[in-house]
């Protein structure tokens, strides 16, 4: 048996080889005839028969021309022919004719088959006929057309990209939302255009959309080149290949700008008070909660100010609701601006407003900003070209010490409220509670001292002091009252100490000693040239940079030499700081200025600093005085107090002198100086000037005038 090679090198009987070619031949779909060197059919297959439509007997012995039908596409296949080479192959697209006449597009492939001397032997041409093809593609292109189309006059943005994002193809809607030119956005990932806050969160919607094969569906901000932000509702979807490769992916987006700005405005008038703009009490509460789980979580204090406008309603009634409502827009404007950003203000109706502290502080913090919105609202409004006064009552509760949910903290804010317009509306109140108390209490004093300050509720009386040996008045201690607005006259011991703390004592001290001055001078212009005035100072002052200067200052203002001044300072305030005390004492000194140690006994009785400290006075405490005529230690007190100060020189007041035991006490003991409500309680500066007028010399007139005098004023407690 013969055998035959095959290219692929598998050796075939050569008959079973003839018998594969032949079938092939048969059955190929592709019409195949073979031609002479002469380029003369010599045989046809079934295929090209059936392509044709000519029988192989009517085909035989011609050029396979005849199937071709043009002039040009025959010249060109009768160019080819000979040019080829061996194994190679011409393909091309041609019109073919068919034996009824019509013409088909086809696809023609030329082979060259020579001899062994290279002359050309046979020529094999294959004819495929692509009409359906070509009506296929024509068709794809046609709907390919439709839909560019009807992408570009969708009014959706449509796109599509390679599996990596970048853009391949964007519709003119795409690139009006987007705010980008075909050129910007082709060949560029869209992320990339997105507001900066989306970014992150829609590559990620974006990346598990993808992996999970699944309809990308989001919102989302485009960025406008010009700045100009455009909500997006993007969705998308991968294109698969056959295989199920990612071959890119195709998208839509829909501009929901308006939606999504008509929404907003919708959740902000639910949430928001029309008028003000601020938040209205239903989104309060939600905010107040969510404040509150904050303080909880970083362990925060966090404080509610419920602010109610004072007799708002005679201005709505006075002036009618446009000015009303003028009036509460201001209001909310002027709250803003006392609190922080973070801070919540809202409206919860009427004349009824709230602020949330968060991170509030202590309890002077809280008062403090409590303070300020009470000095904006007081300022003046302008409403309609009208001047308009208003003040507002503040009641405060604080988280955690008040309440740990929102209702019973706002409860109780209500409560505090109700009580600061029960105080006389323009205040403040915290509601007391467990909390401290004192500390709350100290702190509406610190606020109002402040105030007292600056709205003259200061006054200075003068309490005489006599002189022993002649029973002459020798001068005055001045002693600072306060008339309170609600409280009426406060004592020092309720206030002073909350000066000190709170560093008011500095103004305060300074408005004694100037006041204590300019009274002095005008005493000393009506003749009482030889009176002293004895002004108390505290720690903190004694502890300030610019006491000197200013003691200085306030002498020459009022033309004062140093030694009609005398300054008490208690036992304790010289001993915080001795060495600082002792140099600042004996700048005072310099100046003439008498210095005297007050409530001597009550605190160290230091006698080695005493003996260092440049005074010339003690004051004996009046505690000492007590039951004198029969308290053998406060007799044993007493007696060795003057005898020590006069053995160091120093002259004594005997303070509190109430009662006639205790003047002959004081008078027995050679006490130099005394002071007290059997001469005088302190009075008005007027009724000083009377009293020294008149008490020329102490006698029984004078006791009488005093007497008299007694009792005029009670302190509240
Ligand atoms: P102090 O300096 O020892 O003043 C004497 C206090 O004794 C005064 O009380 C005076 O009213 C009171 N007093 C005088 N005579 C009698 C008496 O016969 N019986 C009784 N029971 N009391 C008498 P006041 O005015 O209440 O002042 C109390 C304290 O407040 C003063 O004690 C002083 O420490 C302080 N203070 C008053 N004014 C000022 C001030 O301007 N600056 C400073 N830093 N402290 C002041
Ligand atoms: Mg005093
Ligand atoms: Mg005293």
């Amino acid at each position: 048996m013969t055998t035959q090679r095959t290219k692929q090198g598998c050796d075939l009987p050569t008959d079973d080889l003839s018998l594969l070619y032949s079938a092939v031949f048969r059955q190929s779909a592709e019409g195949i005839v073979i031609t002479d060197c002469n380029n003369r059919i010599v045989i046809a297959n079934p295929s090209f028969c059936q392509l044709t439509g000519f029988a192989m007997e009517e085909i035989a012995g011609q050029n396979p021309n005849f199937v071709v039908a043009t002039e040009t596409d025959r010249h060109q296949y009768a160019a080819i022919g000979p040019t080829l080479e061996s194994n190679h192959c011409w393909t091309g697209e041609i019109y073919l004719l068919h034996k009824r006449g019509n013409v088909f597009p086809g696809i023609m492939s030329v082979t060259i088959v020579r001899s062994s001397d290279g002359n050309p032997e046979n020529y094999i041409v294959t004819i495929r006929d692509i009409e359906r093809h070509k009506l296929v593609e024509q068709a794809l292109e046609e709907s390919e057309r439709h839909y560019r189309t009807l992408a570009e006059v969708a009014p959706v943005g449509i796109f599509h990209t390679e599996p990596n994002g970048d853009c391949l193809y964007v519709n003119s809607r795409w690139c009006e939302i987007t705010g980008l030119s075909v050129k910007a956005a082709l060949g560029k990932g869209w992320l990339g255009a997105l507001h900066p806050e989306d970014t992150q969160r829609v590559g990620q919607e974006w990346y598990d959309a993808a992996n999970t094969n699944s309809l990308f569906k989001s919102e989302y901000r485009f960025m406008q080149p010009n700045g100009t932000v455009k909500w997006v509702l993007g969705q998308a979807k991968a294109e698969l290949d056959r295989h199920g490769n990612v071959v890119g992916y195709v998208g839509s987006i829909t501009d929901i700008n308006d939606h999504k700005a008509a929404a907003a405005t919708i959740s902000h008038l639910a949430h928001h008070d029309a008028l003000t703009g601020l938040p209205n009490r239903l989104s309060f509460q939600i905010q107040l909660t969510q404040a509150m789980a904050t303080a909880s979580r970083d362990r925060d204090r966090l404080a509610t100010l419920f602010i109610d406008l004072d007799r708002f309603k005679s201005v709505n009634d006075a002036l009618g609701h446009n000015a009303g409502d003028g009036l509460l827009v201001e209001v909310s404007r002027r709250l803003r601006k006392c609190v922080r950003g973070s801070d919540i203000v809202a409206r919860l109706g009427g004349d009824e407003f709230v602020v949330v502290l968060s991170d509030a502080g202590d309890i002077a913090a809280i008062g403090r900003v409590a303070d300020n919105i009470l000095g904006a609202l007081r300022k003046v409004f302008i409403v309609e070209n009208k001047s308009l006064h208003v003040t507002a009552s503040i009641g405060i509760a604080c988280f955690p010490e008040d309440g740990s949910e929102s209702e019973v903290l706002m409860k109780k804010a209500d409560t505090a409220m109700y009580h600061a317009k029960g105080a006389g509306r323009n205040n403040v109140q915290f509601f007391a509670e467990d909390m401290n108390t004192a500390a709350l209490e100290r702190m509406r004093w610190q606020q109002d001292l402040q105030k007292a300050l600056t709205t003259d509720q200061f006054e200075l009386y003068f309490q005489p002091q006599f002189r022993t040996v002649d029973r002459r008045i020798i001068g005055v201690e001045a002693l600072l009252r306060w008339n309170h607005p609600r409280e009426g006259f406060v004592a020092p011991e309720r206030f002073i100490h909350i000066a000190e703390e709170s560093g008011l004592i500095i103004p305060i001290g300074e408005w004694v000693f100037d006041t204590a001055c300019k009274q002095l001078r005008v005493w000393q212009d009506a003749g009482l040239t030889e009176l002293t005035m004895a002004i108390n100072l505290s720690a903190e002052q004694l502890r300030c940079p610019h006491l000197l200067p200013f003691v200085e200052n306030t002498l020459a203002k009022y033309r004062l030499p140093g030694k009609v001044i005398e300054i008490e300072i208690t036992e304790s305030a010289a001993m915080e700081d001795p060495q600082a005390c002792i140099r600042k004492l004996s700048s005072l000194r310099n100046f003439g200025i008498r210095l005297a140690i007050d409530d001597f006994g009550t605190g160290y009785s230091s006698l080695s600093y005493l003996k260092l400290l440049p005074i010339q006075c003690l004051k004996l405490d009046k505690s000492f005085l007590m039951n004198i005529e029969s308290d053998n230690n406060n007799i044993a007190i007493s007696t060795a107090t003057i005898r020590l100060a006069h053995s160091l020189g120093l002259q004594v007041v005997g303070e509190g002198t109430e009662t006639e035991a205790q003047y002959q006490f004081l008078l027995e003991h050679e006490c130099d100086i005394m002071q007290g409500h059997f001469f005088s309680k302190p009075i008005p500066a007027d009724e000083a000037f009377d009293f020294i007028s008149k008490a020329d010399r102490f006698d029984g007139q004078v006791q009488r005038l005093v007497a008299a005098k007694t009792n005029r004023f009670s302190f509240a407690s």
